[in-house]
């Protein structure tokens, strides 16, 4: 019974939370998914204003078709990795398009996207190399580097003078080197300073991989991502992403302008010991990788919604924590404080991420919106009327009154 000791304090927040008289929040049920936008949660129907369905694309008549045709001419799931049973003739097929959208030579898909950063770090480095990680790197990264036995080494979040020092004192070393850092921040919703990160990297001779999770479709004249909006894509070596948030499925993959990128598929355990996606997957991600390419009015609905629910939250002295971006992220004094206002907006029918440590950077807690191209501007004025409700919200200020 030792062993269910570690689980202790997880299960001591929980408590403390049920005995609040709350829902438990990290255990919320969707009874109902009703749209990219809306869901029946505790008897009620809810504004899902926290589900990284960036493009909205979930519903789109489209992207069902595609899964469902596959679903009945290819079967439920493939039942095994693509190094024993082989690829389906989709996987290929996305693999192509992926590298095909970036103009670089190979792609490889993984199961998840957690899979692609364990993949890619886990065959990249190993034990006498280097990985060099933005401090607020996603938890896959953390445990691709592990997974490597490489040494890790993390500078200053977003702060790429730290990382010139940093590699610097590497010295020859650095040639052994690979920088790791994100698009868009999952919590806070920041950029990362990607020109300067890298300058920074090839000064010193290391590589560049950039997990564009949450910036894939988001960002870039065509949606590439950061690296495309930075103006940095000739000096970036692997482009990561994921299926599940702007595509709406669920995958990963890792892209790159260097054609070794397919020697990994031999090295990479997360690559070759787990089933490979479904038909259903790939087909609907191909067929959503299509629409983020081929209508990008997609992309400028999600803004204009960013930037009314940013200009509205300001407004009320609820600044989100960043620049507008489709991640917005409202801090609270505490996490006592985050929970009760995170079950306040609940109960007034808006449901987002309630953020805590240690899943923050720094301590902090924090309500995590995310917004989508799906939502009207009626619901951004019922998630802007929830958050007015909250304690220190204030009224709109004259000027903004239309917005909020
Ligand atoms: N990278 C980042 C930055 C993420 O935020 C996430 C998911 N939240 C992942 C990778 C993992 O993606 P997936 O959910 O597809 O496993």
């Amino acid at each position: 019974m030792a062993l269910f000791d570690k689980l202790a304090s997880a299960a001591a927040v929980r408590r403390d939370v049920i005995s609040s008289g709350g829902l438990v929040p990290f255990g919320v049920t969707v009874e109902r998914i009703l749209s990219p936008t809306e869901g029946m949660v505790a008897g009620r129907r809810v504004i899902l204003g926290g589900t990284n369905n960036y493009l909205g694309l979930t519903f789109d008549p489209e992207c069902i078709e595609a899964g469902a045709a596959a679903l009945r001419s290819e079967g439920t799931g493939t039942t095994g990795s693509r190094m024993a049973n082989g690829s389906y003739a989709g996987h290929l097929a996305l693999e192509h398009e992926l590298a095909e959208f970036y103009g670089w030579p190979q792609a490889i898909v993984f199961s998840t996207g957690y899979l692609a950063n364990l993949g890619m770090i886990g065959a990249l480095a190993a034990p006498g190399d280097v990985l060099v990680i933005d401090g607020d790197c996603h938890a896959s990264i953390y445990d691709g580097c592990k997974l490597s036995g490489a040494e890790v080494i993390r500078f200053r979040h977003n702060n790429a003078a730290d990382l010139d020092r940093r590699l610097a004192r590497l010295g020859e070393r650095a040639q052994n080197a690979l920088v790791i850092v994100e698009g868009i921040y999952s919590m806070l919703g920041d950029q990362a300073p990607l020109a300067d990160i890298a300058a920074a990297t090839h000064r010193h001779g290391a590589m560049l991989m950039v997990d564009e999770a949450h910036s894939l479709g988001v960002l870039g004249a065509n949606g590439r991502g950061l690296c495309e909006a930075a103006g940095v894509m000739d000096g970036v070596d692997f482009v990561v992403g994921t299926f599940s948030k702007s595509l709406g499925g669920v995958g990963g993959f890792c892209v790159s302008p260097h054609a070794e990128l397919g020697l990994v598929r031999y090295t990479s355990r997360p690559y070759i010991f787990t089933a490979s996606p479904s038909p259903a997957t790939i087909a609907s991600t191909r067929t959503a990788l299509a629409a983020l390419r081929s209508r990008p009015q997609l992309r400028q609905r999600l803004w204009h919604n960013v930037s009314r629910l940013h200009a509205g939250l300001t407004a009320m002295g609820l600044p989100p924590a960043a620049e507008p971006s489709p991640v917005l992220a409202v801090l609270r004094d505490s996490r006592d404080q985050a929970l009760a206002d995170w079950q306040q907006l609940l109960d007034a029918g808006v449901y987002v991420n309630l953020m805590v440590p240690p899943a923050t950077p720094g301590g902090i807690s924090l309500l995590r919106c995310s917004i989508s191209a799906a939502h009207t501007d009626a619901q951004i004025d019922q998630i802007l009327a929830a958050f007015r409700a909250l304690p220190g919200a204030g009224h709109a200020v004259a000027g903004q009154a239309a917005l909020a």
